[in-house]
């Protein structure tokens, strides 16, 4: 039996995984306190450690060089050029790997998740911007280092502002923030609307309208739809470049499913370069949860050791 520890890095939390084989057996969630990144990691990890352990994985919200596992920059986790695996290493002396959180995500949806037995595949995860990792021919393509930062991909010139501090990328228009602010926009043109009466003023966060949406209010299922759109049509540029098998697609406002996911399809056939001799890829929601980033980093460092040993 393999025992791994892996840990998936965020702005705001740490969720820690302790995993047999492929096999999830113990879970924590910390919150991260103040900027020692690397710090809190070994903290989360020493939580699950016993002797048995033989790797530990870390997936990091950001640009991460996978080679030396080094976080080199993100805007949400503070830090930059930390040398995560180094460190990992010398605290618990097993082998260690870190990746971005997407790619790791990605690995285990390949291994255990929505992707089984495919080769070539996207994953797409849709929350507060979006992420991305690229699967091809079996195996986690990184590009030089950065591959699948296409949340950044220019979408509109002269665009709305974007995290990055770059303007008119497609997370501006596609993300849980984007169904936020045309939220509000709707209800400042409409403020005695059913939406409007339906949330409390000011209330008009993703979750609230995704809510509203699935309880069938049909304001909230146009702006749903409406972000779904955006997405489908950055989703076709994917396909384009990429052509992948399937695309998963992973993160919270990625999983409330086909009242997003139906218009993104719709979109992306009808844009599709040569959509009518090709079919779409399916485009579905990630088989695992929140926890995908932990398994995948857990899983990537059993993966190395066999490739060790
Ligand atoms: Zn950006």
């Amino acid at each position: 039996m393999t025992v791994s520890i892996g840990i998936d890095v965020g702005g705001t939390k740490i969720l820690a995984v302790r995993i047999e084989d492929d096999e999830v057996v113990a879970q924590e969630l910390f919150s991260t306190p103040g900027k020692d990144m690397v710090g809190s990691a070994v903290a989360a990890v020493r939580e699950l450690w016993t002797d048995d352990v033989s790797s530990v994985g870390a997936g990091v919200a950001g640009l991460v060089r996978f080679v030396d596992g080094v976080f080199v920059w993100g805007p949400h986790v503070p830090g930059s050029n930390v040398p995560v695996r180094e460190v990992l290493e010398r605290e618990f002396n097993v082998p260690a790997v870190v990746d971005n959180d997407a790619n790791a995500a990605a690995w285990a949806e390949l291994q255990l998740g929505a992707a089984q037995g495919r080769n070539d595949v996207l994953l797409v995860t849709l929350g507060t911007g979006i992420g991305g990792a690229v699967i091809a021919d079996g195996d986690v393509y990184r590009g030089s280092s950065f591959a699948g930062e296409w949340g950044h991909m220019h979408y509109q010139a002269n665009g709305l502002q974007c995290d990055c501090g770059k303007r008119g990328c497609w997370e501006t228009v596609a993300s849980g923030p984007a169904l936020a602010r045309i939220g509000r926009e709707f209800n400042a043109l409409n403020p005695e609307g059913q939406l409007a009466q339906r949330l409390r003023q000011g209330d008009f966060t993703a979750e609230t309208i995704t809510r509203a949406a699935d309880a069938g209010d049909e304001t909230a299922r146009g702006l749903v739809s409406q972000v779904g759109a955006a997405f489908g049509q950055g989703l076709c540029s994917l396909i384009a470049i990429f052509d992948p098998e399937m695309i998963v697609v992973g993160g919270g406002l990625g999983s409330v499913g086909e009242s997003l996911l139906g218009p993104a399809r719709r979109v992306a056939a009808d844009a599709l370069h040569g959509g009518s001799h090709r079919p779409l890829p399916p485009i579905v929601v990630a088989g695992l949860g929140p926890e995908s980033g932990a398994i995948g980093a857990a899983l990537l460092s059993q993966e190395r050791l066999a490739r060790a040993s």
